[in-house]
């Protein structure tokens, strides 16, 4: 005898009555719904979505191992602020902070004589925005107290930067502070040494370097920047700390680029971020952000919280939050080691320099970035002779009618008229997606060779991801 009253429902899916008639899918419904159904329904649905795997936009994973699925499975119910309730959640982020902090090269502090020294500190986050938002607040207020503590006006503060990602804008806006955004030039692509320090004054409360453009991928040139900062000081006296918004380049550089000093190594470098939900290979909502030391980050923005049990200081933005992505990171780190971030890395730049050469075969293009410079992206524009009839936005529009999103857009100033097309590889990009996506990069140019656009020139605004 079954507990309820209730028949046991045998019907085929299809013939339910949730999926026999449309439903009022922008109000919430009287009456439960079969979980079967509402599930099969929703799954339906999303088939509308473009497929990840096929995203070429995007920075962030779209491949995951098993295991990594099996782990965030099992903690779809850990809350990343409930340090007291779930330690061993909160040591694995601490552990993850560790290795990260040593990845980039942070003071060790192994002997406590040394008075000098005080170990990095640093939190996750659910990505590179909230993480950029933290170490742009710890500048702003260090700023405002070096200010203070000199008896001078801390009411204009200007952020400069090079080419960032929309994060920072968000961040200038919020905080009410000037972006001094440097204008990039063709063939460079980053902000200049040069640049940088002209745009400095007393009101700067850091620059911003970007280890890996969201628009072309290159490394601004971080230590040049440091240096000429250095000269900065000598000559007018201004001590102006850096942040490295190293969403991507974070996971990249020390593996694959080990020559290139752009972290801690580098005293002017007071605190990272960087997406550990992209070449971190976490999955979605995992980012970090690390200061060289604890005198980096202000007293003022961490605040203590005893209603969980124990006091503990918390300086992220969210309170409640997954653990999961934390725990995948952690596995990543574990799992792959040195060897393995190597090994995955390597296979992303061999496979875009693969893509680069294919595309290279048409004739048609020029390369910003062919994966030499920076991350493994390819980033590319038609060559300024090739006067086709059709534009890289019409060509993006074809290839997606095949599954593939690939972003056409502008530069940022002062090349806003230079229009580009570009492709992330990372894990999951294999060689044979590649080849299947250059045949038909073939086939939708020789499409609409055949018979071109209308209006060539068209811009289409429904895809562009920068
Ligand atoms: C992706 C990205 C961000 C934003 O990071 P999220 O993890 O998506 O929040 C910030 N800066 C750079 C350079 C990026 O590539």
């Amino acid at each position: 005898m079954p507990l309820h009253n209730h028949k046991v429902n045998i019907d085929d899916l299809f013939t339910s009555e949730s999926m026999a008639k449309p439903l009022n899918v922008h109000r919430i419904s009287r009456k439960e719904r079969n979980p079967k159904a509402v599930y099969q329904m929703i799954h339906d649905e999303l088939l509308l979505d473009g497929n990840a795997r096929q995203n070429m936009a995007t920075f962030c994973s779209t491949w995951l191992e098993q295991e990594v699925h099996e782990l965030m499975q099992e903690c779809i119910d850990k809350n990343m602020i409930d340090k007291d309730e779930y330690p061993q959640t909160a040591e694995i982020e601490s552990r993850c902070i560790s290795m990260l902090s040593n990845l980039w090269n942070a003071k060790e502090c192994s002997d406590p004589a040394e008075t000098q020294c005080s170990p990095a500190i640093g939190c996750s986050t659910t990505g590179s925005s909230e993480a950029a938002m933290l170490g742009g607040m710890a500048l702003k207020w260090n700023w405002k107290a070096r200010r203070q503590s000199i008896g001078k006006s801390y009411d204009k503060p200007n952020l400069v930067c090079g080419p960032v990602q929309v994060c920072w804008h968000k961040f200038a806006r919020y905080w009410e502070i000037e972006l001094r955004e440097l204008p990039i030039r063709e063939g460079s692509y980053t902000s200049s040494p040069e640049d940088v320090v002209a745009y400095c004054d007393e009101n700067t409360i850091g620059v911003v370097q970007t280890l890996g453009t969201t628009f072309t991928g290159h490394y601004e040139p971080i230590e040049e920047v440091h240096a000429a900062l250095d000269k900065l000081q000598q000559e007018t006296g201004l001590d102006i700390p850096m942040h490295i918004d190293a969403a991507s380049g974070g996971f990249v550089a020390p593996f694959m680029h080990t020559e290139i000093k752009w972290d801690f190594r580098l005293p002017r470098v007071k605190s990272i971020n960087a997406s550990g939900h992209k070449f971190g290979l976490a999955p979605l909502g995992c980012g970090w952000v690390i200061w060289a030391t604890k005198q980096d980050l202000p007293e003022d923005l961490i605040f203590r919280v005893n209603y969980l049990g124990g006091e503990m200081p918390t300086f992220a933005l969210n309170f409640s939050r997954p653990g999961g992505e934390v725990i995948a990171q952690y596995y990543n780190l574990l799992r792959l080691g040195y060897e393995g971030y190597i090994k995955v890395q390597e296979s992303a730049f061999a496979a875009a320099e693969y893509f680069a050469a294919g595309l290279e075969q048409f004739d048609l293009f020029d390369f910003l970035n062919n994966s030499s410079k920076g991350l493994p992206l390819v980033c590319w524009k038609f060559k300024e002779d090739a006067n086709m009839p059709f534009s890289l936005y019409q060509l993006s529009d074809g290839l997606r009618q095949r599954g593939w999103l690939i972003p056409t857009y502008t530069l940022p100033p002062n090349c806003q008229e230079t229009i580009v097309q570009r492709i992330v590889v990372r894990h999951g990009t294999s060689v044979d997606m590649l080849c299947l996506l250059l045949k038909d990069f073939k086939e939708v140019i020789a499409e609409l060779m055949d018979s071109p656009p209308c209006h060539p020139d068209k811009k289409h605004t429904s895809f562009n991801h920068s």
